[in-house]
């Protein structure tokens, strides 16, 4: 079901989203070499109980999960994209790190991710990285009133095909509101003046991930994490947004 939310319940939305925006900066500030991915989940656990939020993961447990997340931050490194469940590991220099996180405030979700490399990064890192940003922004620049989502799929999967990169169709945006996913779904690649008319009201998280080598991925032995088949990095880009008749508002922008 789609839902729309009034100027005011989005205006309620921007406590959530700036929590899940504070979390990620202070989670990627933490993320340096030689730190646990543990440390990562724990800090982002205590910012969670001393704002009084709610996460989103922890007792998160959808059919394709092997049991309830148990975690409250996704941290993916290098071949592992989406989905990274925190276990005893220390971040080596130049790993490729993405952060994704959502939580409850208030009752309403917001929900981000971030990718960036610790320590001395590969040039071909950081143009992933640059390339799901820019793919995001174009999404983002997309979400406005008159256009559909097919609008803002092409937008992202333009970025993604221009760069040369595959776009995987199986994981991609998602309404947000009192829960962590609705509907409506946006994939990250599609084709323009199809689908849903987005409307003022409409909240939702625009996520373009792409990896270097492939669009095909596997579910690690944790039961989680996703990680691409041909062993090459992925990025991770994404962004709560509201649509108003002012525009896009993205609700878990960062300072
Ligand atoms: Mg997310």
């Amino acid at each position: 079901m789609i839902e729309l939310r009034t100027p005011a319940e989005i205006q309620e939305m921007r406590a959530a989203g700036a929590f899940v925006a504070s979390v990620l900066e202070a989670t990627r500030a933490a993320a340096d070499v030689g730190v646990d991915l543990l440390d990562l989940d724990a800090l982002a656990h205590r910012m969670i109980r001393e704002r009084g939020a709610e996460s989103c993961y922890i007792d998160y447990h959808p059919s394709f999960g092997g049991s309830p997340f148990g975690k409250v931050i996704c941290t993916s490194v290098n071949d592992a994209v989406l989905h990274g469940l925190p276990h005893r590991y220390r971040l080596q220099d130049g790993d490729l790190l993405t952060l994704d996180f959502a939580a409850s405030v208030d009752g309403w979700v917001a929900d981000s991710a971030v990718s960036f490399v610790v320590g001395t990064p590969r040039d071909e890192d950081l143009e992933l990285i640059e390339v799901t940003e820019r793919a995001l922004e174009a999404g983002i620049a997309a979400a406005v009133v008159g256009n559909r989502i097919g609008d803002i799929s092409a937008a992202i999967g333009e970025i993604a095909h221009a760069a040369g990169l595959k776009v995987n169709l199986d994981f991609g945006g998602h309404g947000v509101g009192r829960e962590m996913h609705g509907d409506p779904h946006i994939a990250n690649d599609g084709r323009r003046k199809r689908g849903l008319p987005l409307r003022a009201g409409l909240v939702f998280a625009i996520e373009p991930w792409f990896l270097r080598g492939t669009d095909k991925i596997y579910t690690d032995d944790d039961g989680w994490t996703l990680r691409s088949v041909d062993g090459s990095r992925g990025a991770h880009s994404e962004h709560t947004v509201a649509i108003t008749d002012d525009g896009p508002l993205v609700l878990t922008a960062r300072g």
